[in-house]
């Protein structure tokens, strides 16, 4: 299955790319956040697929007090697990707290509480499908992979937690704006996972 990662960052070359056909068999759509709603909604629109994403800590339009703040015919997959596809997912949206009144921002035990949250779901999903986890997408990398010395993009250790105890197929993610690509890898190998800095964009085939 061919999968479309976006992230970040609006990439204006997608949009003649998607109406000229050349994602016609891409059938999920991922996003890790830090994206304005009506990119998303376009994708949707455009190439007919699930589109799941998580909130970034720029999220334009993101309120989470607000219930109909989400992508129109998209879903918001912070704190959930959902079955798309035939595949398991989970998300968890947010970057590391860096300021007192920043929106969608967690200290590092606020995180691993909402990673913990997703344990019974992801027990079930064992029980009923024989995997925990297929793809785990998050708005910020895990702790020491692809992150940076700063508060605001400092890895979170909740996921890596969670990779090492869920053991998805796919760890996707953004937030940390990728532009060394010789110098910076943006795919790193943990156990069985492929953790992948989706920054802007990726076309993932999973197998
Ligand atoms: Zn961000």
């Amino acid at each position: 299955m061919k999968i479309l990662a976006v992230t970040d960052e609006t990439v204006e070359c997608l949009y003649p790319l998607a109406a000229s056909g050349h994602f016609a068999d891409v059938e999920l759509i991922l996003s890790c956040g830090d994206l304005p709603y009506t990119y998303l909604e376009y994708l949707v629109t455009l190439l007919n697929v699930p589109l799941c994403y998580v909130p970034g800590n720029h999220d334009p339009e993101y309120n989470p007090r607000v219930a109909a703040s989400c992508a129109e015919g998209c879903e918001n997959l912070d704190g959930r697990v959902a079955r798309v596809r035939g595949l398991t997912l989970a998300g968890l949206g947010g970057s590391p707290r860096y300021h007192p009144r920043g929106v969608n921002q967690y200290t590092q035990s606020e995180m691993r509480r909402r990673a913990w949250g997703l344990v019974p779901s992801l027990l079930w999903s064992r029980l009923r499908h024989g995997r925990r986890l297929d793809i785990l997408i998050t708005h910020s990398p895990p702790f020491g992979i692809h992150d940076e010395d700063t508060q605001a993009h400092r890895g979170l250790r909740a996921i890596n937690w969670l990779i090492r105890w869920a053991k998805p197929r796919y760890h996707l993610h953004g937030h940390v704006h990728f532009f060394r690509r010789n110098l910076t890898p943006s795919v790193t190998r943990l156990g069985p996972t492929k953790i992948i800095n989706v920054f802007p964009y990726q076309v993932i085939e999973f197998q």
